[in-house]
């Protein structure tokens, strides 16, 4: 928390306005004390502890609360009750920077309430009216007020009007940030109550889906899962209600009643929408099948996952997959291969394009005023229309530019830590489609047309990419027995072409005698590295080859 942040306060009033009970109320709101530990009047044990001068363990309680995402720190100092300590209460409210005057909108100021205010004045605290116990039937706020403007000469217009007690409780809101599937329980959902309370029993309503169900389990994490019956605001728990769909309750939506239904959701849920597109492809056509149940598992902790299958002549079966980015397709990746014991190759990724439409976006990037120069240099580059140049401090620059969102997912993030020595940072949002002349670059190996290795380039680019793609892939491909021929094709017209020439290859000939482990050590390493082939026709294509579109100069 910051210190602009931090609030040290105290809560000042004549005997019997509220001084406790809206201490109370305090710290259950901001989840300090959970209701269930809550003893009624909390901080009255020290007022006893500290009156018959016990030790006193708790000074001041400390409470956490998120205003407009900021975070903030309230320090809630305690003051004896009696003014007869008015020596100690002063002590106390030197530790303060403001006050709430709490005052019984039923009674009004009485002569606590005027020493109390002295003292705080003394300290030069920012004193906030409170009109407490405005449910009582006699309660008077708009007499009590004009009473304090006029005793004390305190400015009441903006005086807080509450009840303490509060017994009309807001409705529920719950905010799920995590969920996976459990096969015997169904969907497992973790989620912070924000306001009201949850019990179990209890007919719940996922806001954005508008699905309900009944909590048939809910919990705290402790950190293992403990049931318990009711959770109530500023607690962290789980609910369980036989949910067999991720997608009824996803990450960012919101908890409330069924039967008392919060007006509006919290913040916090957008539709999760792929950006980043590649295919994955098993390496043995065996695993199709469990590449697909794989997906299926993964994409039920995992909304934001797409996949629809794919087949082409020169790769198989597999699946195009979409992503939230490159990091998510990375993770998922990782994930089928070692959770799930795939073997996969999957190809550069692409974006969306629509029709003749490409994909546009505004990145911003700060950076160090000696490195604007390159990182101009670099928006240029990659098709970017400068927007504008800021200087945020003497020497901290930032700088927009829309660009397609094709030129991003490559190597755009490397280059930009590249050229600035690691200095510059950079974000982007979408901001829809744009027009721009685009060809689709195909290309041939040995004859056979890889769809998987197809791209979108700029109808400028498509020379240059083309030659530098058959270029890389005549790099990364190994030769085989026979000559195989590479290229990059628009249409029927071959506009680069390569050939790795055929050899004839015999690992074990370079072993002179019979050293039979250097030979199983070499025909090890030589199965390693098959591992990550991909039969195109007759051709072994190794991973690195799907991703060559990714690293050219
Ligand atoms: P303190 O002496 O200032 O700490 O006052 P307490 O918090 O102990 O409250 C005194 C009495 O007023 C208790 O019986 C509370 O339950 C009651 N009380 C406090 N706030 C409210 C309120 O907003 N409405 C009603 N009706 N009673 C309240
Ligand atoms: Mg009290």
């Amino acid at each position: 928390v910051p210190i602009s942040n931090i609030r040290n306060f105290s809560i000042i009033a004549h005997i019997d306005h509220g001084k406790s009970t809206l201490a109370d109320k305090l710290l259950e709101l901001t989840g300090t004390v959970q209701k269930r530990e809550m003893k009624e009047q909390f901080l009255d044990n020290m007022d006893l502890e500290r009156e018959r001068g016990i030790t006193i363990k708790l000074q001041a309680a400390r409470m956490r609360y998120i205003m407009n995402n900021e975070p903030y720190c309230l320090n809630l100092i305690d003051t004896p009750g009696h003014v007869d300590f008015s020596y100690e209460v002063s002590r106390s409210l030197a530790a303060c920077e403001g006050a709430l005057l709490v005052v019984d909108a039923s009674q009004g100021v009485e002569a606590q309430t005027l020493a109390n205010v002295y003292l705080a004045l003394e300290n030069d605290l920012e004193i906030i009216p409170v009109l407490n116990k405005i449910d009582l039937p006699g309660a008077e706020p708009d007499r009590v007020a004009q009473e304090i403007e006029e005793i004390i000469g305190m400015d009441c217009s903006n005086a807080i009007r509450c009840s303490a007690k509060d017994t009309a409780k807001s409705p529920l809101r719950a905010l799920i940030f995590d969920s996976y599937y459990d096969p015997y329980r169904g969907v497992i959902v973790y989620f912070r109550v924000v306001d009201g309370t949850i019990k179990k029993g209890e007919k719940i309503c996922f806001m954005a889906s508008g699905k309900e169900y009944v909590a048939d389990e809910i919990g705290v994490l402790s950190p293992t899962q403990m049931q318990v019956s009711e959770l109530y605001a500023g607690e962290v728990g789980y609910l369980s209600a036989s949910i067999r769909s991720v997608a009824d309750a996803r990450v960012g939506d919101t908890i409330t009643h069924a039967s008392k239904k919060a007006e509006c959701a919290l913040p916090g849920y957008s539709e999760a929408t792929p950006m980043v597109f590649c295919g994955l492809f098993p390496i043995d056509a065996d695993q199709f099948e469990e590449l697909r149940e794989a997906l299926e598992k993964l994409q039920l902790n995992d909304a934001a996952l797409k996949f629809e299958p794919e087949s082409s002549s020169a790769m198989g079966f597999g699946f195009r997959c979409g992503f939230l980015g490159l990091l998510h397709m990375e993770i998922v990746q990782e994930r089928l291969e070692r959770e799930y014991n795939l073997n996969l190759i999957i190809t550069a990724p692409s974006v969306v394009y629509h029709v003749n439409l490409a994909d546009g976006e505004t990145i911003e990037m700060l950076t160090p005023k000696e490195y604007i120069g390159p990182i101009m240099e670099l928006g240029q580059e990659r098709r970017g229309e400068f927007k504008e140049m800021n200087f945020i401090t003497e020497n901290r620059a930032s700088v927009v530019y829309e660009l397609p969102l094709a030129e991003m997912v490559g190597d755009f993030f490397d280059q930009l830590k590249s050229r600035s020595k690691g200095y510059a940072s950079m974000e982007y949002s979408l901001i829809g489609y744009r027009e721009s002349n685009l060809v689709k670059l195909d290309i041939q190996i040995n004859g056979d047309p890889v769809e998987a290795l197809s791209t979108i380039v700029h109808r400028d680019k498509a020379y240059s990419v083309g030659r530098a793609l058959t270029q890389k892939l005549k790099e990364l491909i190994p030769r085989q027995m026979f000559r195989v021929p590479i290229q990059a094709c628009i249409g029927a017209k071959v506009i680069a072409s390569e050939a790795l020439s055929a050899i004839r290859k015999d690992v074990l000939s370079k072993c002179y005698g019979g050293d039979i482990s250097r030979k199983k050590k070499l025909l090890k390493k030589q199965a390693e590295g098959k591992k990550r082939m991909k039969a195109i026709g007759r051709v072994d294509v190794p991973q690195e080859a799907f991703m060559a579109v990714l690293k050219l100069e």
